[in-house]
């Protein structure tokens, strides 16, 4: 059977807008009741990294979250949560200040800040056995992943499969960029995490994206679409085809397929829109985006990747701008080595320097900087 995905044009966050293209979407999809159920717990789980103006494509828009609640609640299901294990700050916060907390309120929607740990074994896991889960996503019957359309420094693109990194609980995040320090074994991991966690429904927000240097210091760019499927796999090759960029260069489509989480083939896709099924080459005629600023740079042979690696040279690497940074320490903070790869020499009459030998280049520096001050070299976007 194919993996079906939904596809809809929506140029705008006009509220009633968002909220009939989801319907609509919904109701392509069998209808809501066909994934939840009146009395069930169900959590949603927007991108919330850090705090930040809408407007900067950083988060998943409050529109879409709010229009969600609302067909949630509108079907009956009033037992509703919502909350994202962010970068820095926390749910609460992030949500205030983005104004997505008065979307929800009218649907009452209970806001989580993830601020207990529960560990989770997953024998079956083939990179990771255990997780540390949030406690709200073990107590909730349904998950739903409400992702936002990004580039991402370490996988290329950030979307279905990476927003269930957002179920781990806080500290841990960090923590398992030094357990699966390549964007492989890291791909594997979310993999694993997303077998485990099952949310019902994938969600993303592609009105407005953000290309180039995402996820956190990106431009926004309007791409007009909604994409929903219960593939996340397929729903991530659907973005990587609009923004022409070959799907399996993205490590969660490539292992995602492999270890059977979903399909990143075209003919594997059923693609739905308003008008009914649609071919992937007019999808991309009608919404794709060729100019997308992504990394496209080839894959390298295990070999090269090796020796790169041993050499510590010819690998991406962030880098700090000078004049742009505002010397917060965020960067120094977000380092998960735990001997720091990034950090202030002499007080911070200067901004924070790195030490390439230890840095494992997972870029929550760059993610997490509030200044947009951390660059990364060696990508090709064009
Ligand atoms: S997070 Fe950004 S602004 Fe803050 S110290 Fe680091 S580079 Fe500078
Ligand atoms: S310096 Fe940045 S990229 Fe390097 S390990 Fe630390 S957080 Fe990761």
């Amino acid at each position: 059977m194919k993996s079906k995905v939904v596809l809809l044009s929506c140029p705008t966050y006009e509220q009633e807008q968002v909220y009939q293209k989801l319907k609509t979407g919904m109701e392509i999809l069998g209808g809501i009741s066909r994934y939840f159920r009146k009395d069930e717990k169900i959590l949603l789980k927007p991108n919330l990294l850090k705090k930040s103006e809408t407007e900067k494509a950083v988060i998943t828009h409050p529109a879409v979250v709010g229009a969600f609640a609302r067909l949630l609640r509108e079907s009956g299901c009033e037992n509703l949560t919502a909350g994202d294990s962010s970068g820095t700050g926390n749910t609460e916060k992030i949500m205030a200040a983005s104004k997505m907390d008065e979307q929800l309120k009218p649907y009452g929607v209970r806001i989580a800040n993830f601020q207990e740990g529960v560990r989770v074994s997953y024998p079956q896991g083939k990179q990771a056995r255990e997780f540390m889960m949030a406690k709200e996503v073990t107590e909730a019957d349904a998950l739903v992943s409400l992702s936002k359309m990004k580039t991402h420094a370490l996988e290329r693109i950030t979307g279905a499969v990476k927003n269930s990194y957002g179920f781990i609980y806080g500290f841990y995040k960090a923590q398992g960029h030094t357990r699966y320090p390549s964007a492989d074994s890291f791909a594997r991991m979310l993999v694993d995490l997303n077998q485990m966690v099952k949310p019902r429904l994938y969600i993303m927000d592609g009105i407005t994206a953000m290309e180039g240097n995402g996820p956190g210091s990106g431009d926004p760019v309007v791409m007009g679409v909604l994409l929903l499927s219960e593939d996340p796999v397929a729903l991530d090759s659907v973005f990587c085809r609009l923004i022409h960029l070959d799907p399996r260069l993205v490590p969660t489509n490539y292992h995602g397929e492999k270890m059977k989480l979903g399909t990143w083939k075209e003919e594997e896709i059923q693609l739905l829109s308003e008008e009914g099924e649609i071919s992937m080459e007019t999808a991309v005629k009608t919404y794709g985006n060729p100019g997308f600023r992504v990394d496209r740079t080839p894959v390298r042979s295990n070999l090269w990747d090796k020796m790169a690696k041993v050499l510590n040279r010819f690998q991406k690497k962030p880098y700090i701008v000078t004049e742009k940074c505002i010397r917060c320490g965020i960067c120094v903070e977000s380092c998960p080595v735990p001997e720091k790869a990034v950090a202030f020499q002499n007080g911070r009459k200067k901004p924070p320097v790195y030490n390439y030998k230890k840095c494992i280049r997972c870029f929550c520096c760059q993610e997490m900087c509030p200044a947009e001050a951390i660059q990364v070299t060696g990508q090709k976007s064009s």
